[in-house]
């Protein structure tokens, strides 16, 4: 009922600003209780860098399920100790069509909930993995001599980790979590487009009334509407021949994925912001056999989810196509294909709008300003929230840029200071 008087509230606050182009911050200014958090945030910052070094310093990569279940394990306890009734969710596995056809497993995901009375659904989500795996080089945290945090995960997002874990110790310090009705969720496969917790996601998703993601930001910005996203695995089957005494016995895999990939590649369009990208190809096994497998991954990127499911079909398409023909074989060469749209576009929400807007107006009273938003091509699971009608504010974690490489960096300002303003905007929801 709240969450409806809410809505409602901010629907009329919010009148305004439909149409416009830019978001105005909401002017405001912090209560004493809020200075109170704010200042109990302040005097957390060595405690706040130590747990990021330690999250950081695990290699919580989507396939290391050691690292992943370590770092749940931490998250886990601190949750408790805030009052919060933790489990697991099962993590499940996916099939990934590849030349070796592996299924790789996922591991369980954590969910916490406080269950208040007649107050705010607040949804919290995040994500426990980074596109770091075990063996990669770029495992630790740094200073830099400019003073800027370099590390896996440092903003992507094991930061906006620890923003969302000191937020939430200042207002359990506070006796302000008391009543709150919070749920948590971190899953362990966000990195290759949350394939097993979609299902998890959505469901929650239903159930609240407000959503808000801690991933990093960029700029001094937040994200405000996103690209949607798909993905697509394309397996070529051959047949193996001596490529010198038996070529014309072969049917190369490599050869048909080939003319696949140019025609895929050409369903890109600039102008309608329409983008495919053939990131990896693998095909065959040595330089003298005619490749019996070939496989491919490929990226998808759109603005409106309407031109997402054609694109999708026409990459189906192109995959099945038969581009190379073989009168001795004429089965061969056989393709499969995997295709998901596994976000959908992010559009602009009038009360997802209100709550940027009020971010904004509470970092120019805490401190490094968020001064405005922006679009981007790259998802969250907040696009999956806000897909089932959950206003959702999915990049409220630490500033920086560099995420997925080993340039990822963010800075203590930046930390320190979405913390506490994470601390306002959660105490402002679940108590108005
Ligand atoms: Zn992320």
């Amino acid at each position: 009922m709240k969450g409806f008087i809410f809505v409602t509230v901010l629907s009329l606050i919010l009148f305004p600003l439909k149409g416009r182009s830019e978001i105005i911050a909401q002017t405001t200014s912090l209560s004493e209780q809020e200075i109170m958090l704010v200042n109990w945030v302040e005097s957390q910052q060595v405690a706040l860098l130590h747990d990021l070094e330690t999250y950081v310093n695990i290699n919580t990569g989507t396939f290391n399920q050691d690292g992943i279940n370590k770092f749940r394990d931490m998250l886990e306890v601190e949750f408790k100790s805030l009052g919060f009734e933790t489990s697991v969710q099962p993590g499940g596995e996916v099939d990934l069509l590849t030349c070796k056809s592996r299924k790789m497993k996922f591991a369980d995901h954590l969910l916490a909930r406080r269950a208040g009375v007649d107050s705010l659904k607040v949804f919290l989500n995040g994500h426990l993995d980074t596109v770091f795996a075990k063996g990669d080089e770029f495992q630790t945290i740094t200073i830099e001599p400019d003073g800027r945090l370099k590390g896996p995960g440092v903003l992507d997002m094991k930061g906006g980790l620890v923003v969302l874990t000191y937020a939430l110790k200042a207002l359990h310090h506070s006796g302000r979590l008391d009543d709150a009705n919070i749920t948590i969720f971190l899953n362990t496969d966000e990195e290759i487009g949350s394939l097993g917790s979609r299902p998890f996601i959505e469901e929650l998703a239903l159930k609240h009334d407000v959503g808000l993601i801690f991933e990093g930001s960029r700029d001094h910005k937040l994200a405000r509407h996103r690209k949607g996203l798909g993905q697509a695995r394309i397996k070529v089957t051959g047949r193996e021949s001596h490529a010198g005494a038996a070529h014309q016995k072969g049917v190369s895999a490599n050869l048909e994925l080939a003319h696949k990939v140019l025609e895929l590649e050409a369903l890109t369009d600039y102008s309608k912001k329409t983008t495919v990208n053939v990131g990896t190809i693998r095909g065959g096994e040595k330089r003298n056999t005619r490749p019996g497998c070939a496989e491919a991954f490929v990226d998808l990127r759109f603005v409106n989810n309407n031109e997402g499911l054609e694109l999708q079909s026409r990459v189906e398409k192109i995959a099945l196509t038969r581009y190379t023909h073989y009168p001795d074989f004429p089965d061969l060469p056989k393709s499969e294909v995997w295709a998901i749209l596994h976000r959908p576009a992010k559009t602009i929400h009038p009360i997802t709008d209100s709550l940027i807007a009020e971010a904004m107006g509470l970092s120019a009273v805490i401190g490094e300003p968020i001064i405005g938003t922006y679009f981007t091509g790259g998802g969250t699971d907040g696009s999956l929230t806000q897909a089932k009608g959950l206003p959702t504010v999915d990049s409220l974690g630490p500033n920086g840029d560099g995420a997925h490489s080993s340039r990822e960096w963010t800075t203590t300002t930046s930390l320190m200071a979405r913390t506490k303003l994470a601390a306002v905007l959660i105490d402002r929801l679940i108590h108005q």
